[in-house]
């Protein structure tokens, strides 16, 4: 029953190979992430690059700032290496990246990618020598580079450039549209030069980041009608909590609508203490609701009103999601395409069995008034009802054996339909 609707087609651009992972060229929009430890702590980096890794980011950013943090890189990758996460790592400089990227040659082996902020690269006539440097180490390690513009640090040359050059003409535009061709003429430029020195067009991926939706619309249009390069889409200092949720989603569902974007990140902050995993989930389920991919069965539920009174609707929707994500990493295992699984876990008669008959597998519970009983429905059809204290563990049961026969099973320890092999059975 599940359907994905895909949104308009996707906009060519140019692959760029990022350690294995391919980035544009039509491969599944990449999710990626980035930390927040200091990066000279080795133990710290590397388990939270884990954690981002296993929460399912597939390329992960770190920041190199400084020499200590450079030399920490190579340790970073090989104890990474040895816990079996095999996750790329992009390098974040600004200012003396091409410093660090020569001094420590270890670490430019390490990475997989570098990042290059060309408004943070050097001033004046340091600023196009320090880039260079930094593109001749990419050429010399065979690296590919995303030269990331960001608003809070755009080139202020060629800001100052093109302000003056708009004053003078006949019909000005506003700063705000003057801002925002600045930042994709310093990406589009900075790209050219880098092909001029040597680059491929696939080794180069743009960014231009700002914090305001419909600039980051506005710019990402400009950005994506002008070149060919893959995208790096993300709304910079999106902010904490739901703003900087429903900030990412709103401008980044825009332009993926739209076909623009070939890796995504979430820069959320956040709460102190908080998970940092979030906006890998928050990521991969902006991809997953718009139709691009599937990560996780998703769980459609209904919000509840005065028709679930009690708190038995609640629980038993935040007991089935919790079962399927606690369930996830052993079927994405064993079984293909469970990622695509849709599951309706609904209030109420009213919508119940209708939002039920449109998911794989659904359930209708009893809403206050109503006969206590719950009928089940797979693949659009009504198969049984459950009743009395154990409906959530009778249907997570149903749902185990809905997997175990709907998916292929590609575990060779397992049966076709995911018994135990006979061969292991006869070995136990
Ligand atoms: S399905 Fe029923 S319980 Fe859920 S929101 Fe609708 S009316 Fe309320």
């Amino acid at each position: 029953m599940s359907s994905t609707v895909a949104p308009t087609s996707r906009r060519r651009s140019v692959p760029v190979n990022v350690g294995g992972v391919v980035i544009g060229g039509g491969a599944p929009i990449v999710v990626q992430s980035m930390t927040n430890t200091d990066t000279a702590d080795i133990e710290a980096t590397t388990r939270q690059v884990a954690e981002l890794a296993r929460a399912g980011s597939e390329l992960v950013r770190i920041t190199v700032d400084r020499d200590e943090a450079a030399a920490a890189v190579p340790y970073i990758r090989e104890r990474l290496d040895r816990e079996g996460v095999g996750v790329p790592l992009i390098g974040d400089f600004h200012y003396i990246g091409h410093k660090l990227l020569s001094r420590h040659p270890g670490c430019a082996e390490a990475l997989a990618k570098y990042r290059i902020n060309p408004g943070n690269v050097g001033f004046r006539e340091k600023r196009d020598r320090q880039f260079a440097s930094m593109v001749e180490t990419a050429l010399k390690y065979d690296r590919p580079v995303r030269i990331g513009v960001n608003w809070g640090s755009l080139d202020q040359d060629l800001l100052a450039r093109m302000m003056d050059e708009n004053a003078g003409s006949k019909e000005p535009r506003s700063a705000a549209d003057v801002m925002e061709e600045a930042l994709v003429a310093s990406a589009v430029e900075s790209a050219v030069r880098a092909e001029e020195i040597g680059l491929a067009p696939d080794r180069i991926v743009l960014s231009c980041k700002v914090s305001d939706v419909q600039h980051l619309i506005a710019v990402y249009d400009k950005l994506a009608a002008r070149c060919a390069y893959a995208l790096h889409l993300g709304l910079t200092e999106a902010g904490m909590g739901s703003k900087g949720i429903v900030a990412s989603t709103a401008g980044m569902a825009v332009l993926l609508q739209q076909g623009i974007g070939d890796t995504i990140r979430v820069s959320l902050t956040p709460e102190p203490g908080g998970d940092r995993t979030a906006e890998v989930i928050v990521a991969q389920e902006i991809l997953q609701v718009m139709g691009l991919r599937s990560f996780v069965p998703l769980v459609t539920a209904c919000p509840g009103c005065g028709r679930t009174t009690s708190t038995v609707f609640q629980e038993l929707a935040g007991r089935i999601q919790s079962f399927i994500r606690a369930r996830m990493p052993e079927w994405r295992r064993q079984y293909q395409g469970v990622e695509t699984m849709t599951v309706a876990v609904m209030g109420c008669i009213v919508n119940g069995p209708g939002e039920s008959k449109q998911a794989d597998i659904g359930i209708s519970l009893p809403g206050t008034g109503e006969e206590p009983s719950a009928p089940v429905f797979i693949d659009g059809g009504k198969r049984m009802t459950l009743r009395g204290a154990n409906i959530a563990e009778e249907f997570q049961a149903i749902v185990e054996e809905y997997v175990r026969t709907r998916y292929q099973c590609v575990d060779p320890s397992l049966g076709a339909e995911g018994e135990p092999s006979a061969a292991r059975v006869a070995a136990q």
